[in-house]
């Protein structure tokens, strides 16, 4: 029996099946259904509107928000053989008008567009003549203006919906809060159209979390030697910690390249665009750095500083491993960080509602640092998917957190916040805890305090893991308008009257040192180790492919993933219908580069 859409798929794409929900996603649209896609990072969602797009009457309209990311995408498209371009800004007047000849002569597949174009007056009536297959609208959480990535004109893209009532439409989203998705099927007026929610777990990711010692800077470095020469992205709290962070990296030997929105706005392009076409680049960025950074080989992403919340958390740390491969999201913090983060919450611009929503945000995740569960079960669990636990491939798995029983460091910690007045930060009521006469101490007699010098057992850093998990667990709030002075809340009343438990984890000796994290037992997605002869041909493919992207100036993998390379160096074809059953080449991939790989292997042996 024939099935068009699989033979699109190998004969093009070259992958060898479907993934997920893929193939009823696009049986769905092209049979002319609406579609509401939510799907992760790297679940494969461009397929769902690309093959519909081949197998309807007709070009696709692409809405697409942010223009690194079309020309990445069309660049792709044109090195697999599809009919395939973009409209934007960076077109001149000519260019534009030839490619709006394409469209209307019916020479192209898929038209890749800024929403502000396709808005405008002259090009809805251009549309109008033209034979339209579907419109895909992707990243369909800008909608939402409670995202970081809202775009008020994609609230106007129902009028697509308006006059073209039969041409089918597909929305995507890798955001995983439903809270969003309702919002987006609204917003667009897609409440009719067939919802596919995939599971959202990356299996290849790895969680890690570590407590911050100091700035946090050393602990980043550590956990850097285990990525060397890869490619990641160091996510941190502000601009000026940024610029900090990016020139200590450069000062450790590291290619480290800084990225925030206070930037002269040309050298931001530019780093971004290394990154986007060097291997192994560093970025050390505000969270203005990501969205639509369609890089698949992204090997870590590292936290030096405490996101927003757990949607923060989530998304950011999924623009690792989109290609599948074994990636880590590595995050540092400590008590500071959430001192920080209330501060910059409770000063911020937005209404009592809203920093009130922000600040339970902020707690959830901090409930998420500190539990001892399976990370990967606490995490897909704030998004309502269930998942079994013990995954093998998140910190809390890996290496079990020892805990201790915390109800007496409990008692003295609160006690000494109450006897000082609830007036200081964590560092004074340590002092006095442990009977450091500092001048402060003297300054204000808390020698003569009933709780100085009773927590003399523990040392500093077992005290400030104390009081940041204290913190954490609601137990006792940093009040930021005093400079991070802890108060009691509520929630202490009961620990203090010895009347609740509290178990604490141990904090580790050392900072954990970043180890080498390949293979591990986590099944699916991990990277193979190559045997001694497949390294040395993937050596040599890996150059070739950096020397051919050079001269066509695309990125890397734009030619070949890292996945398809490792594939040749491990099959070693020795013709071109041998290299034509390794999956990621597709016809047009053969023809082009086909004698070039087979030369290389042929050199390397
Ligand atoms: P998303 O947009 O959801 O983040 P992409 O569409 O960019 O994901 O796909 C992520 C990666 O998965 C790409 O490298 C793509 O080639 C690969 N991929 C997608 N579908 C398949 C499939 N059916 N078989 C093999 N690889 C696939
Ligand atoms: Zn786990």
């Amino acid at each position: 029996m024939s099935d068009p859409a699989l033979d699109l798929l190998r004969r093009v794409f070259g992958h060898p099946g479907f993934r997920g929900e893929q193939r009823q996603i696009v049986e769905h649209v092209t049979g002319g259904g609406d579609a509401l896609v939510l799907m992760p990072t790297g679940g494969g969602k461009s397929l769902c509107y690309q093959l519909p797009a081949l197998l309807r009457e007709g070009c696709a309209l692409v809405v697409s928000p942010l223009i690194a990311l079309m020309q990445d995408q069309v660049e792709a498209l044109r090195q697999l053989g599809v009919r395939a371009a973009y409209l934007n800004s960076t077109l001149d007047a000519e260019e534009s008008a030839r490619i709006e000849r394409e469209l209307l002569s019916g020479e192209l597949d898929l038209l890749y567009v800024a929403p502000e174009r396709l808005l405008t007056q002259r090009f809805l009536s251009l549309l109008d003549r033209a034979r339209l297959a579907l419109f895909a609208i992707d990243e369909a959480h800008c909608v939402s203006q409670w995202g970081h990535d809202f775009r008020p004109e994609y609230r106007q893209l129902t009028v697509l919906h308006e006059r073209w009532p039969d041409i089918p439409r597909i929305a995507l989203t890798a955001t995983a809060d439903a809270p969003t998705r309702r919002e987006i099927a609204e917003r667009l007026n897609l409440e009719d159209a067939r919802q596919f929610v995939s599971s959202f777990d990356r299996p290849n990711l790895r969680y890690r979390i570590v407590h911050k010692d100091g700035g946090g800077v050393r602990q980043l470095l550590d956990f850097l030697d285990g990525h060397r020469g890869e490619s990641g992205i160091v996510y941190a709290f502000s601009r000026k910690r940024v610029e900090t962070v990016a020139e200590q990296l450069q000062a450790a030997g590291l290619n480290a390249l800084p990225y925030h929105a206070g930037m002269d706005a040309s050298l931001r392009a530019q780093n971004q665009r290394r990154f986007l076409q060097q291997d192994g680049i560093v970025m050390v960025a505000t969270i203005a750095f990501g969205m639509g950074i369609d890089k698949p080989d992204v090997r870590f992403v590292a936290h030096v500083d405490l996101p927003k919340s757990i949607e923060g958390y989530y998304q950011e740390t999924g623009r690792a491993g989109r290609d599948g491969e074994a990636a880590e999201a590595w995050l540092s913090y400590g008590l500071g960080d959430v001192v920080n983060l209330r501060q910059l919450i409770q000063q911020g611009e937005a209404g009592e509602e809203r920093k009130r929503l922000e600040l339970r945000k902020l707690d959830a995740l901090l409930g998420y640092c500190e539990s001892t569960q399976c990370r990967r079960q606490a995490l897909l669990g704030w998004f309502g998917e269930a998942h079994g636990g013990a995954c093998g491939n998140c910190d809390n798995c890996l290496d079990p957190p020892r805990s201790w029983d915390g109800t007496q460091a409990a008692r003295k910690g609160l006690s000494c916040v109450y006897r000082t007045g609830q007036r200081f930060g964590a560092g004074h009521v340590i002092d006095v805890l442990r009977g450091v006469a500092t001048d402060k101490v003297k300054q204000w007699g808390h020698e003569r305090l009933s709780t100085w010098s009773i927590g003399s057992d523990l040392d500093e850093r077992q005290w400030r893991g104390v009081f940041r998990q204290l913190v954490a667990g609601g137990l006792l709030e940093a009040d930021v308008e005093h400079h991070g002075a802890l108060r009691l809340t509520t929630l202490s009343g009961p620990v203090l009257r010895g009347e609740v438990e509290l178990r604490f984890r141990h904090e580790p000796e050392k900072p954990a040192r970043g180890r080498r994290t390949r293979g591990g037992s986590a099944g699916t997605a991990m990277v193979v180790d190559l045997d001694p002869e497949s390294q040395v041909r993937f050596d040599a493919l890996r150059e070739w492919r950096s020397s051919t992207a050079r001269e066509q100036n695309v990125p890397a993998y734009v030619i070949f993933h890292d996945s398809t390379l490792r594939a040749i160096a491990q099959a070693a074809p020795e013709d071109l219908d041998e290299l034509s059953r390794v999956p990621g080449i597709g016809a047009s991939k053969l023809d082009r580069y086909g004698e070039a790989v087979l030369q290389q292997l042929f050199d390397a042996a």
